[in-house]
């Protein structure tokens, strides 16, 4: 199989229709699907690849328009489940001027944070080539349970684990809560995607080095990423480790890079296991995923920027 299921959240980021302002200045706000989970489902599928989606949504107007996003993008909802009570999670965000991201979340609580253990779509998570997941469904019960669940069915099943942590910290009760649970299943993962801000938050030490990279290697792992926006990425694995640059491009908005980025990576992976033994395949495939990002980033907002395989083999032609 190349099913690649991904699990967590899907939400509605509210985004201000004008660019630099603080979210109380904000004139009005549009609707931009995301969660960084659902977006890199979208990625694989829009790469061609098969994806499915596994998490609650509020059966709400929201949480029915989120569902529909999923299907017309080619991702396989059958993993998606409807909370009668909670409400389909918003999250209002805005880049300022200054450059500070400001967020703001609904979730007292979300739909995506009651997703039971019970509600697991058992016989789709066991058809995984890959299974992927983020942090955020580990900071509250029931979904952490869920979660620690869904990941051992797939193990079980024979699934590589793929982790983006994608760091909220907003979301946690605290920095120490944040690092201890985001670590608690870093020994279970077989790929692991960081960026510097996590590398940083996750090791105490402010530097891309390797030395410091490899205080997040674990010998259970396949693969280690950090991605370095417009630099490309460094890469680690067991017996190689390595630097891709990445694509020039005209960035508009960053939104969704690093989740198209481990969209691409992992479609490459599901459709040549072998990529994560052999080094040139290997660079081949972060080359893919780095013009995957790199595209991402030449649109307004996540989802809709995600490109095609063609887009992406066009900008590696061309460069
Ligand atoms: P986010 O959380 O904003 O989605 P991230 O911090 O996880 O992103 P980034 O490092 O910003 O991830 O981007 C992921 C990948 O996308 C990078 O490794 C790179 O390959 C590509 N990329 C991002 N920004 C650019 C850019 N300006 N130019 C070229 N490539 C880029």
């Amino acid at each position: 199989s190349e099913l690649v299921v991904s699990f967590g959240e899907m939400l509605i980021d509210f985004v201000p229709t004008v660019a630099g302002v603080s979210l109380a200045e904000a004139p009005a706000f549009v609707k931009a699907p995301g969660g960084a989970p659902a977006n890199v489902a979208i990625a694989v599928a829009r790469l061609g690849g098969g994806a499915a989606f596994v998490g609650k949504l509020g059966d709400d107007e929201f949480g029915r328009m989120l569902a529909a996003i999923l299907r017309d993008n080619g991702v396989d909802d059958g993993g998606v489940v409807f909370d009668a009570g909670a409400r389909t999670a918003l999250a209002f965000v805005t880049l300022r001027a200054d450059g500070e991201r400001e967020f703001m979340f609904y979730r007292n609580p979300s739909a995506d944070m009651l997703l039971t253990h019970a509600e697991l779509n058992v016989e789709l998570i066991k058809r995984a080539a890959v299974f992927h997941y983020g942090s955020i469904s580990l900071i509250a019960e029931p979904c952490r349970s869920a979660h620690l669940r869904a990941m051992e069915i797939a193990k079980e099943a024979g699934a590589l684990l793929s982790y983006d942590p994608n760091l909220r910290e907003a979301l946690w009760p605290s920095r120490e809560e944040a690092r201890t649970k985001i670590l608690s299943i870093w020994d279970q993962a077989d790929i692991v995607k960081v960026s510097e801000v996590e590398l940083e938050f996750l090791t105490g030490i402010d530097s891309v080095e390797d030395d410091v990279v490899m205080k997040l290697w674990r010998p259970t792992m396949k693969l280690l990423l950090v991605t370095l926006g417009d630099q490309g990425c460094k890469y680690y694995a067991r017996d190689f480790r390595g630097a891709v640059p990445s694509y020039k491009v005209q960035q508009v908005d960053t939104t969704g890079a690093g989740d198209a980025f481990v969209g691409a990576l992992l479609r490459r992976i599901v459709q040549d296991p072998s990529s994560l033994q052999d080094q040139k395949k290997l660079e081949e495939a972060i080359k893919f995923a780095n013009a995957c990002g790199a595209i991402t980033t030449t649109k307004k907002g996540a989802i809709p920027s995600l490109p095609t395989e063609v887009e992406v083999l066009k900008l590696m032609e061309s460069a």
